[in-house]
């Protein structure tokens, strides 16, 4: 996806504060970060949401949630992994992306 602003990191076209990457994804640090602890990760492959991605690599990314969440040291006190999906979902960059935020407690429902 040529104008896709994620699969631009993916490429190293636009510069990210990555915390972890393998062959099928890609976690990095939110550029607005909305708690100590907000993280994207992403699939390198393009899915434009939850609705698109195939089994396989929604799975492989619940495992790397948990490795994210373990090594980035918010697995103990918990954390908040946020899927915006389409207009209602508020989704702004139309790349599959999981919002891991932690490091604080978060109310909910959210503002
Ligand atoms: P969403 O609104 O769920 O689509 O979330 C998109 C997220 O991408 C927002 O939290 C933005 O702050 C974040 N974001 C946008 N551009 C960048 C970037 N270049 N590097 C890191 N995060 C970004």
């Amino acid at each position: 996806m040529d104008n896709c602003l994620f699969c631009k990191i993916v490429r190293g076209e636009i510069p990210s504060s990555k915390v972890y990457e393998d062959d099928t994804v890609l976690a990095f640090r939110d550029i607005e970060p909305q708690a100590p602890v907000h993280v994207l990760l992403i699939p390198k492959e393009h899915f434009d949401s939850i609705l698109e991605v195939d089994e396989k690599t929604f799975a492989h990314m619940k495992t790397v949630v948990k490795k994210l969440a373990v090594d980035l040291g918010i697995a103990e006190n918990g954390f908040r992994v946020v899927i915006n999906t389409g207009r209602d979902g508020q989704q702004s960059v139309k790349h599959l992306h999981f919002h891991i935020l932690g490091g604080r407690s978060m109310q909910w429902p959210p503002g």
